[in-house]
């Protein structure tokens, strides 16, 4: 447990140097590592010493990069990932297998839903998508004997629906699984899921935790709080011997807290590759050091072009989980009394084609596939990100095709209104 507040983790968390040391995090470029002994690698190889060797494993600038990610989650051990993509994908791949299946809220992030529901599912893990206001009737009716784990969103990009993680923890651990929830939107100044019974915190860390748009990543933080050996047939990866590691048991060897990580660090790491440039691991601490600082501006300006987009003749609806008389208001001042994000989400009156005419009146703010930047700027979800979906599936996601996702910077919130207000005049 941290001995600190979560302001001052963010700015020193991770990494303390020693006397004469560098005081920022050093990048240490370098693929591989030097050892005086053949046997002392080996040690290394079987897991029995902790060290580095090889960059497509560990990197000893991300080490400390994820674990400041820990100390902020409240967990007890981290990795970061190429992107949240890569962090999505380990979460679950860590835990499941061919022939089994997953309960998933349906309002998750479309690159996501495509990684589940086809990439995944060709990979032969079955998915089950539950609304994420289902009735708990409706979420026990989702899972099967083979079901190993439960996974959504804090805050969901880009429906922001905001999501009962104390309701579907529950029902996680009564099938004795657990429940990996992806914080991007919220991070953990805004909420952190562990205190509310998740177990694996996902995060895409180009958003919000870079902040500036600099870099792609992704991190997994585990809470070190799900006993994987007390539901040992469910989950052999952990429970039973490793062959490709002479045999490691990883739940016996490296304990609750250590061993969902290790495992993901020593097989998946191992055979995917999908690690994080130490550079962006760099970058993504300088991002981390204002974290804090930055996401109340990001709530602030939210919240005022909510306000604002909410009395406009020519929306035809607002979402936005801290504006009062939206949808997901209660569960928001539960999860996020002190805000949500900077996303909001509205459609212009007039549908599909007045939501294009919009953004491209937009001065300030870009049309990009991004969101959670220090800059202001907004998509169309129905034409970009999730454009291979059909109808039902854009219903089910959460997403209309007059959605227009908003991502306020950290601009002056009166500028951001203004470039709102003219571009609505023009259509
Ligand atoms: C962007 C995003 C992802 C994917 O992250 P990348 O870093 O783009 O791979 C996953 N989940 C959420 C909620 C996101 O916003």
């Amino acid at each position: 447990m941290s001995k600190y507040r979560i302001e001052t983790e963010c700015v020193q968390g991770g990494y303390t140097p020693g006397n004469g040391e560098p005081r920022q995090i050093p990048i240490i470029q370098s693929t591989t590592f030097r050892y005086g002994s053949s046997a002392d690698m080996g040690k290394l190889f079987d897991l029995e010493a902790s060290g580095y060797f090889y960059t497509r494993l560990q990197n000893p600038t991300n080490d400390h990069v994820a674990a400041k990610i820990a100390a902020l989650e409240g967990g007890t051990a981290a990795m970061l990932t190429s992107s949240g993509q890569a962090a999505s994908f380990y979460s679950v791949f860590n835990l499941a297998s061919a022939g089994d299946h997953i309960v998933s809220s349906s309002t998750i992030y479309g690159g996501t839903y495509n990684l589940f529901a086809v990439t995944m599912k060709r990979m032969g893990i079955d998915f089950t998508f539950v609304e994420p206001d289902c009735s708990d009737d409706e979420l026990e009716a989702a899972f099967r004997p083979n079901t190993k784990a439960v996974f959504g969103e804090t805050i969901a990009n880009p429906a922001l629906t905001v999501l009962d993680i104390e309701k579907f923890a529950k029902a996680a651990h009564a099938h004795g699984v657990p429940l990996i929830i992806d914080n991007t939107f919220a991070t953990p100044i805004n909420c952190r899921p562990i205190e509310w019974g998740a177990d694996i915190v996902t995060h895409s860390t180009t958003k919000y935790m870079d902040g500036h748009g600099a870099a792609v990543g992704g991190c997994i933080v585990d809470s070190g709080k799900f006993d994987w050996l007390a539901h040992a047939d469910k989950f052999p990866g952990l429970t039973t011997p490793d062959d490709s590691y002479h045999g490691v048991t990883y739940a016996e060897k490296f304990g609750l807290e250590g061993a969902f990580i290790t495992k993901a660090t020593a097989q998946l790491m191992r055979d995917f590759g999908s690690i994080q440039s130490p550079q962006n691991a760099f970058l993504l601490n300088l991002g981390l050091e204002s974290l804090h600082v930055r996401m109340p501006r990001h709530c602030e300006n939210g919240l005022a072009v909510a306000q604002y987009l909410s009395t406009h003749e020519k929306v035809s609806w607002v979402n936005y989980p801290n504006l009062p008389g939206t949808k997901y208001y209660d569960l928001a001042m539960k999860y996020l009394p002190n805000g949500s994000c900077g996303v909001v989400s509205f459609g212009v009156k007039g549908g599909r084609a007045a939501a294009e005419a919009f953004m491209g009146n937009l001065k300030l703010a870009a049309i990009e596939t991004h969101v959670a930047d220090a800059r202001t700027c907004c998509l169309h979800p129905a034409s970009a990100t999730h454009r291979q979906m059909n109808d039902a599936e854009l219903e089910a996601a959460g997403v209309s095709p007059d959605l227009v996702r908003f991502s306020c910077g950290l601009e002056s919130s009166a500028d951001l209104i203004e470039d709102i207000e003219q571009a609505l005049a023009k259509i």
